[in-house]
């Protein structure tokens, strides 16, 4: 275990998939895309290069389709719909894009508002709607209060049958929080449905299995948001899948003063005390969106809201290098022994 972790260190992505380590690495097959603005791994186990090789083809098609008709500002389905709900005007939608819009609401209502993919033009007036890190001064803090005040969100839209509007004209959907976790979720389905049975697919570390056995289960590694090494390792079970929200790798830089791109729905303002949350769960979706929430909750309201969204695995870590975690995440992760970290645990989840 401890040599993994030497390893681990050199690896670039926030949490590592080891397929290889000690197992029968030939009947794997490892491929690479990019997608999301993102190093997207494919591992499929078990089939012949034929299969894995048409598999990902097959994903790397669905993943360009997605990227584009989900994408919160450039043009696709999603940018033509906020741009009808800034005019007060409704717009039918097609199936591709319904579910998440459907998802999106059940997912705010869970987190009580933490995950909120209606606050695009918040997002937008931190500068984030943009490909390269945001430069400049501060933005505009009137702009920001105002949309804050204007409170943005899901409840506002209303989904009758395939026609969309919104009640409140500066709903701007921003799918970002959760949209690689949708993008998985459905890349799992394709995979199964061409008869795979063990897969992994690794998107900038945010990561859904297929299968996987006792005898020979998924390992992940979660790397220490600030050094750059891995903390912990873990197992995962069959089909679990593992989601980290982090502050750290996209954010902006004002006088030396970080802000995270992801924001507190309630004050328009970048989260500022935790750096990442990472959530096992067995839907992609809903770990993607509540590392997010969690990431909001911070340190004293993470395992209420954890629970109310049915996640029975989490891990946080704060700027100070404290990690908050709750038993039964404790009861199967292995940290690091070189880590200085502070544990504190919350039986509260
Ligand atoms: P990462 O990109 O590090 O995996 P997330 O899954 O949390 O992190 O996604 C962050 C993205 O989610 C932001 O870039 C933005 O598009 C969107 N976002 C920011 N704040 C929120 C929020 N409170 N609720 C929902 N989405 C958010
Ligand atoms: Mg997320």
């Amino acid at each position: 275990m401890l040599d993994h972790f030497k390893n681990l260190i050199l690896f670039p992505a926030l949490i590592l998939a080891l397929v290889a380590c000690g197992q029968d690495a030939s009947v794997e097959h490892t491929s690479t895309l990019f997608v999301f603005g993102t190093k997207v791994e494919i591992t499929v186990r078990g089939e012949d290069a034929k299969k894995a090789q048409d598999a990902t083809a097959q994903l790397d098609q669905d993943f360009k389709r997605m990227h584009k008709d989900w994408h919160a500002w450039k043009p696709g389905e999603l940018s033509s719909l906020n741009a009808a709900i800034a005019d007060g005007q409704s717009l039918t939608v097609t199936p591709f894009l319904k579910p998440l819009l459907v998802q999106a609401k059940t997912f705010e209502d869970l987190s009580d508002g933490l995950f909120n993919p209606a606050i695009g033009a918040l997002i937008a007036a931190w500068g984030f709607h943009a490909d390269e890190r945001p430069k400049g001064g501060l933005p505009d803090f009137e702009l920001i209060k105002s949309l804050a005040a204007q409170k943005a969100s899901m409840q506002n839209v209303l989904i009758n049958g395939d026609i969309v509007s919104s009640t409140n004209a500066t709903v701007q959907f921003d799918f970002g929080g959760f949209a690689k976790g949708v993008a998985l979720d459905r890349a799992e389905q394709t995979l199964k449905a061409m008869g795979i049975q063990q897969a992994l697919i690794n998107a900038g570390g945010d990561i859904n299995t297929v299968g996987g056995t006792s005898d020979k289960p998924w390992q992940v590694g979660i790397r220490d948001p600030k050094s750059w090494g891995v903390i912990a390792m873990l197992d995962l079970k069959q089909d679990e899948n593992i989601y980290t929200s982090g502050n750290y790798e996209r954010f902006r830089e004002i006088d030396g003063v970080r802000y995270a791109h992801i924001l507190d729905p309630r004050t328009g303002m970048p989260v500022d005390h935790i750096v990442s949350a990472t959530v096992i769960g067995e839907k992609g979706a809903l770990a993607d969106a509540a590392a997010t929430a969690l990431t909001v909750a911070g340190p004293n309201d993470w395992h209420r809201v954890a629970k109310k969204m049915g996640i029975k695995f989490a891990v946080l870590v704060d700027d100070n290098g404290t990690v908050y975690l709750n038993p039964a995440m404790k009861a199967r992760i292995v940290f690091n022994p070189d880590t200085k970290l502070k544990i504190v645990e919350s039986s509260e989840l």
